[in-house]
């Protein structure tokens, strides 16, 4: 018998996941270390976003390797110039996916994951229908505020706000496709990484192809 080909049913091109949840949650910490599991996965990357928020060097972040920072009217600039797939404004800052870091990652087969809040979420799930949703939350309110403390980035009205935001953000969950709740680091990241290879054998509308030989009644 022909070898058949699983890529004609699942598609060559790679998926867009979108992680979600409320700030502080841990979205960043669970994909990189989804990322360390054994046996690796390939193919797999995160998208870089845009923002005008801050630099935060104390906590080591770097410029197009955390975030692209923006100035407001260059990002701005660039919404105009249609640069972003989805942009919100967060926590009075604005933060937007750059367009091309998605479909250059897509159109080379590589599954990309957009690591954003919920308004963009739903922008992108609007553009791009086959995205699949993952919301990620943590196991209580409570853990959630002692994990903003831990972080020492926020003033306490700055937590405060972002546990609020939590509540409302927490109310897109039943328009995702996941929920994984952030309780062990090592099953959360597990389930993230099981989550991408279920998908991966997932037939894909638009490439399903009819094999003339190989489909009989009987
Ligand atoms: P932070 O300031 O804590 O790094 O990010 C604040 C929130 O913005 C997080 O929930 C993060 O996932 C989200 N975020 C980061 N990049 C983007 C983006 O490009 N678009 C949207 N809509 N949200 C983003």
């Amino acid at each position: 018998m022909d070898i058949i080909d699983k890529k004609k049913y699942t598609g060559e091109r790679g998926r867009v996941f979108i992680l979600s949840g409320p700030s502080g949650t841990g979205k960043d910490t669970v994909f990189n270390h989804m990322m360390t599991l054994q046996p690796g996965i390939d193919n797999v990357a995160k998208c870089i976003t845009a923002t005008t928020r801050p630099q935060n060097k104390d906590h080591g972040e770097k410029s197009q390797q955390t975030y692209l920072f923006l100035s407001r009217s260059e990002f701005l600039e660039r919404v105009i110039d249609g640069y972003f797939l989805e942009y919100a404004e967060y926590a009075h800052n604005l933060y937007g996916t750059p367009v091309s870091s998605v479909m250059d990652k897509v159109n080379a087969g590589v599954d990309v994951f957009l690591v954003i809040e919920v308004q963009g979420a739903a922008i992108v799930k609007r553009k791009l229908m086959d995205a699949i949703m993952i919301f990620l939350i943590p196991p209580s309110l409570s853990a959630l505020d002692k994990r903003l403390r831990l972080r020492s980035r926020d003033s306490s009205e700055a937590i405060r706000k972002r546990l609020e935001s939590a509540i409302i953000e927490m109310k897109a969950i039943p328009t995702y496709d996941y929920l994984l709740v952030n309780d062990s680091l090592e099953q959360t990241a597990m389930e993230l990484h099981s989550i991408i290879i279920a998908e991966r054998s997932r037939i894909r509308v638009g490439h399903s192809v009819v094999l003339n030989n190989d489909i009989s009644d009987g």
